[in-house]
């Protein structure tokens, strides 16, 4: 996808997602690869309210191309793409349900939300949990590369999700379906559920690795 094209997509999402409520005030940010950098939504902006000849491009190594400057957040991105070479985008949001999740006392670190749905299996599969730092705190970037490597999707304390994919649309897919399992999983707190079985699970891990 060219570079005018991918502008004008993560200007499509932004809005898709805050006219959703999955998105609000100047919360979220999305990033995307190009061949010389990333495309950022800028910071302090509304995904509502984007202009795509408006967005951060930085380099490789971070450093502001073109555009205002990228969203605070960028180190979450960086973080994320340092250990997933394969990543063409990521999303991350305070989508409240998937933050409800993360603030729960009692949510198992090992397995935030359990595997309700095979769809869950197959666009999010394992999400990782990392411990609650302070936004813009540089352990938290640490913390997040620290699992990177072996989880596309993780889900940061007291914060939000942070999804990576190998499109725009399929790390908005996998964020979306994180934020409605996380809903469900919600729902169905004090019923007895019948959850996906192990053998199960594994299938649908094997068939689409993620
Ligand atoms: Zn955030």
């Amino acid at each position: 996808m060219n570079e005018t094209r991918l502008r004008e997509e993560i200007c499509y999402f932004g809005k898709s997602l805050f006219d959703r409520g999955l998105a609000f005030g100047s919360a979220g940010n999305i990033s995307a690869r190009v061949d010389d950098g990333w495309l950022m939504t800028p910071t302090n902006s509304c995904l509502g309210r984007l202009d795509p000849s408006a967005l951060s491009k930085v380099d490789l190594q971070g450093n502001l191309l073109s555009g205002p400057q990228p969203t605070k957040e960028a180190f979450l991105h960086r973080s994320m793409y340092a250990q997933r070479s394969h990543t063409g985008a990521i999303v991350h949001l305070h989508s409240t349900y998937s933050v409800a999740v993360s603030v729960m006392a009692d949510v198992d670190p090992q397995q935030p939300i359990p595997p309700l749905t095979a769809y869950y299996v197959m666009k999010i599969g394992k999400l990782a949990l990392v411990p609650y730092h302070a936004p813009g705190d540089p352990s938290l970037a640490d913390a997040v590369r620290e699992v990177a490597g072996r989880h596309h999707a993780v889900l940061l304390a007291n914060h939000g999700p942070v999804v990576a994919g190998k499109d725009l649309e399929s790390a908005v897919y996998a964020t979306e379906e994180l934020e409605q399992t996380a809903k469900l999983y919600l729902l169905l707190r004090g019923e007895k559920v019948k959850l996906l079985a192990p053998d199960e699970v594994a299938a649908l891990v094997q068939k689409y690795p993620s």
